[in-house]
C-alpha cells in the first residue's frame, strides 16, 4: 500500500510538491484543475525536477470535479471531453498512469436514469480518449445522493474498462456503506480516498474527526486492497494531514 497527497490546485504547484516531498509521502495526487493548475499553466520540465528531487512519482491525478460529463446538453459534454483531453496530455507527459474523471448528475428535473445515460455517453469516448494517451480512466462517485451503490454499479456495468476510485468519505454519507463498495467491486478498484465526516456532509475532516470507524473499516480494506491511497484531508494547517498518515499506518500494520 502507497500513501499520497494531493496538490491544492489553487496554490502553486511546484511549492505544493515540495511540502509531499519533503514529509515523506510515497506519491503524489496530481490535481489538475483551475485555477492555479491547469494544462497552461503547468511547466512540465519544473514539474518533472522537483517530483525527482524528492524520489516522488505522480502515480495517479485527477481533473475537476465540476467537469459537466453529465450535462444534459450534448454540446457541453462535448466540450467536457476536449478539455479533459488537454489535461490527459499534461498526465501523459509526466507519467500519470490512473487519471480520476469524478461522477457528475445533471441535477434539476432530471431522473438519476438520465444522469447515468448522459455520464456513460462522456466516459465511453473519455475512456478511449485515455488509452490513446496511456492513461487508465477511473470513475469517482461524489458527495450527492445520487452516488448511490445502485447507481455507480450501473455505470460500472455499462463500461468494463472503467475502473473504480473509492472516495471512503463520499461512501459514508446518506447511509452508504464503503464496504459494499469494497465488497462489490475491489477487483475494479485502483485507487482510494481517505477523509472523514459525520455522515451528512462532506467535510473532508481528518481521520478520526467524523464518525467513520476506521478501526473496522481499514483491516476490511486491507483484506481486499493493497494499491494507492490518497489522504484527502482539507485543512489549512496540514498537520491534520500528517496526523491521518500516521493513524492510517498504524491501523494497516495492526
Ligand atoms: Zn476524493
Amino acid at each position: 500500500m502507497k500513501i499520497g497527497a494531493p496538490n491544492n490546485p489553487r496554490k502553486d504547484i511546484l511549492k505544493e510538491i515540495e511540502w509531499i516531498g519533503k514529509n515523506k509521502f510515497d506519491f503524489v495526487d496530481l490535481y489538475l484543475e483551475e485555477d492555479a493548475a491547469t494544462p497552461e499553466k503547468i511547466d512540465i520540465e519544473k514539474v518533472k525536477n522537483a517530483l525527482k528531487k524528492y524520489k516522488l512519482k505522480a502515480i495517479t491525478g485527477h481533473t475537476a470535479w465540476y467537469l459537466p460529463t453529465g450535462s444534459p446538453i450534448k454540446s457541453i459534454r462535448t466540450a467536457a471531453i476536449a478539455e479533459a483531453k488537454r489535461y490527459f496530455e499534461v498526465f501523459s507527459k509526466l507519467g500519470v498512469k490512473f487519471v480520476t474523471i469524478h461522477a457528475n448528475w445533471p441535477g434539476g428535473m432530471f431522473s438519476p436514469k438520465a444522469g447515468i445515460r448522459f455520464q456513460v455517453d462522456s466516459l465511453k469516448k473519455l475512456v478511449a480518449e485515455g488509452k490513446k494517451a496511456g492513461i487508465e480512466v477511473m470513475y469517482e462517485p461524489t458527495e450527492k445522493p445520487y452516488d448511490s451503490f445502485e447507481n455507480v454499479s450501473k455505470i460500472l456495468h455499462a463500461i468494463p474498462k472503467l475502473h473504480l476510485h473509492l472516495d471512503i468519505g463520499h461512501a459514508n454519507l446518506y447511509g452508504k456503506s464503503p464496504e459494499e463498495f469494497i465488497k462489490k467491486f475491489h477487483k475494479r478498484l485502483v485507487h482510494v480516498h481517505i477523509h472523514d465526516n459525520d455522515g451528512y456532509d462532506d467535510l473532508h475532516l481528518p481521520m478520526g474527526a467524523g464518525n467513520i470507524d476506521w478501526k473496522t473499516l481499514i483491516p476490511f480494506l486491507k483484506k481486499h486492497y493493497n494499491k494507492t491511497i490518497t489522504l484527502e484531508v482539507f485543512s489549512n494547517d496540514k498537520d491534520f494531514v500528517l496526523m491521518s498518515r500516521d493513524k492510517l499506518k498504524k491501523l494497516w500494520k495492526s
